[in-house]
């Protein structure tokens, strides 16, 4: 392999400084979001998130239901068959899970999971489909591995440096180590940057599959609201997914660049989907305190 005898020292030289490259200016509505830089491949975000899910599925506990769980798969193949999602080349899947805080959260390469304690903070399917697509959007734009790109950079590109070590190259070795820090490494809080791009490429998304993408801004202002209530619960999701500065505002920007169209798809269901959340028994919550 050519690429072994290439120099040593250049090829850090370049990665550290893509690495400190800050990403100059803020995005404004309608300009394209692409993922940002990352040493993983597609294929290890698909890898670290099987092995996470494995994790989160050991962690909580499954809704045993199959009509809800078909609800919520449809609510996520209709998004993941939108342009951007099937772009992706991601295969996504979802999960509805037994836990009582505000939350949804998706791992690298595609496997969602939504808790049950999201569904009474949501007034429609909109707006569960809103969360979905902001979550998918984190799985488009990479920003997991993004983050441990940042987080971890120069530690890779310190491995890189040295080569090949043993039986396994230097990047086999890091994905170890991504692996080995667990399902909860990847939940941890996103940058108020990515959660702006996971908001406008959600818009486009619930644009395109038919849900009113305002109801993304309505679900934040309701957050927000609970948020100031008082609400303990309604925290954990914006500690994942801090509030970017004027984040309703700014959804509304960017709904003004897309096509118009005419929204209200629903599939009909969302109020006896809700009903029969609602109705299961609410357990501890399971999540890891952060
Ligand atoms: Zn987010």
């Amino acid at each position: 392999m050519a690429r072994k005898y290439m120099n040593r020292t250049l090829i850090p030289m370049a990665l550290l400084a893509s690495l400190t490259v800050t990403t100059g200016l803020a995005r404004r509505p309608g300009e394209p979001l692409r993922p940002g830089f990352n040493l993983f491949s597609k294929e290890q975000d698909v890898q670290l998130g099987a092995e996470a899910a494995k994790e989160v599925r050991k962690q909580y506990k499954v809704v045993q239901n199959p009509a809800l769980q078909d609800y919520v798969r449809r609510v996520g193949e209709r998004l993941a068959a939108t342009d951007e999602a099937r772009a992706s080349g991601f295969q996504f899947n979802f999960t509805l899970i037994v836990e009582p805080t505000v939350n949804a959260f998706a791992l690298p390469g595609g496997p969602m999971f939504i808790q049950t304690g999201l569904f009474p903070v949501l007034d429609n399917e909109a707006q569960l489909a809103g969360v979905m697509a902001h979550e998918m959007s984190h799985v488009i734009l990479r920003h997991g591995t993004h983050q441990a790109t940042k987080a971890k950079g120069i530690g890779i590109v310190a491995s890189l440096a040295q080569g090949v070590v043993g039986d396994k190259s230097a990047m086999a070795q890091v994905l170890d180590g991504a692996i080995a820090l667990g399902a909860n490494s990847w939940m941890l809080h996103y940058s108020r940057d990515a959660e702006s791009e996971a908001d406008a490429l959600g818009c486009h998304m619930m644009a395109e599959a038919g849900w009113d993408p305002s109801q993304l801004a309505t679900f934040f202002l309701k957050l927000n609201a609970g948020e100031r209530g008082g609400a303990g619960q309604i925290a954990q999701f914006l500690s994942d997914h801090p509030n970017p500065e004027n984040r309703e505002s700014a959804i509304q920007a960017e709904i003004r660049t897309l096509p118009r169209r005419t929204y209200g798809y629903t599939t009909g269901e969302f109020e006896k989907a809700r009903k029969a959340v609602l109705a299961i028994p609410v357990p501890k919550s399971a999540a890891p305190a952060r």
